[in-house]
């Protein structure tokens, strides 16, 4: 691993695949953090028949050739889910779970995330509300936490959390919870049951692009860019869903590409 990436991108489909071979040919150092490739959407796409210069092919098969290119191409390709992202003096920190990583320029490439927030998740992130069990897992030491997510991670969370001493209740993701308490989240209501914690993980996939980057502008349709793909905050760069619709493959990749050949600009103006 590098102490310091040109470029960081997080997501793993057609937008990042694109953006990596291009920062690439650029002689960038580029890092990819990714989720699974299960995540992304194009995976559960049946059939796809408007790739150009591809034959028809389920979306799976198209996942997995976008990120055989990622592996072959990127410098690093970190699996895991980006939790936030700092700017420093000319450049960015991201956290993946308790590891950091530096990069001078940031490429958002995360598609699309469809869930919504549970009530009060929002309200008591970082105050009873956690993403991440290995970073705040110790704060509950011997307390009674709820671990919301069906993920692989989710478990692993679970597990992690009752070897240190937790009491866990685990819960579905797809549930409709409500998070409630005062100074800090204290309760989880489902079904009409009231549910009393110290904690709350919350184990998604996805993290919601409006909480990654702070400052980062956003519509609802999503992240707000110029047709550089720049986006409010210097530096930072979107391409494919997570710019908006049409949500399709060709618009990911052309953005992907853009979104990699502006981050070389940005940082050619950087050195002056
Ligand atoms: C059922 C279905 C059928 C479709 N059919 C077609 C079609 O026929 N033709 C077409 O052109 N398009 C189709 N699409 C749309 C197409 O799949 C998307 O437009 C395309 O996959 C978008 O690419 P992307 O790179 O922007 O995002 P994605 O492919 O979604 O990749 C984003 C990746 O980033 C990961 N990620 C998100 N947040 C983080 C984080 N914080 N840390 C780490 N990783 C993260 C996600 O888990 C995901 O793996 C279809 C979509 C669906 C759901």
């Amino acid at each position: 691993m590098l102490d310091l990436y040109d470029i960081i991108i997080i997501g793993g489909g057609a937008a990042a695949a694109s953006a990596v071979l291009t920062a690439k040919n650029r002689g960038k150092t580029v890092a990819v953090i990714t989720n699974p490739l299960e995540t992304s959407s194009l995976y559960r796409a049946e059939k796809i028949t408007n790739y150009p210069g591809l034959p028809p092919m389920s979306g799976r098969e198209m996942t997995e050739l976008f990120r055989r290119q990622i592996e072959e191409n990127a410098t690093d390709v970190i699996e895991g889910r980006a939790l936030n992202v700092m700017p420093m003096d000319e450049s960015f920190g991201v956290a993946v779970g308790n590891d950091f990583y530096q990069c001078r320029s940031l490429i958002i490439a995360a598609g699309i995330t469809r869930e919504n927030l549970y009530p009060g998740e929002g309200e008591f992130l970082g105050r009873g509300v956690s993403y991440c069990a290995t970073c705040d897992g110790m704060l509950y030491r011997g307390k009674t936490v709820a671990v919301i997510g069906n993920s692989h991670e989710a478990k692993e969370d679970a597990d992690f959390l009752e070897g240190i001493g937790c009491k866990v209740l685990r819960f579905e993701q797809n549930g409709r919870y409500e998070i409630s308490g005062g100074m800090k989240a204290d309760t989880v209501s489902f079904k009409g049951e009231k549910y009393p914690v110290d904690g709350v993980f919350i184990i998604k996939d996805t993290v919601s692009v409006t909480r990654l980057v702070p400052g980062l502008e956003y519509e609802a349709g999503g992240i707000v860019t110029d047709r550089s793909m720049a986006t409010s905050v210097p530096g930072v760069f979107a391409a494919g869903d997570c710019t908006g619709k049409p949500y399709q493959l060709a618009k990911a990749a052309g953005e992907g590409n853009i979104a990699a050949l502006s981050a070389c600009d940005y940082m050619s103006k950087l050195n002056g």
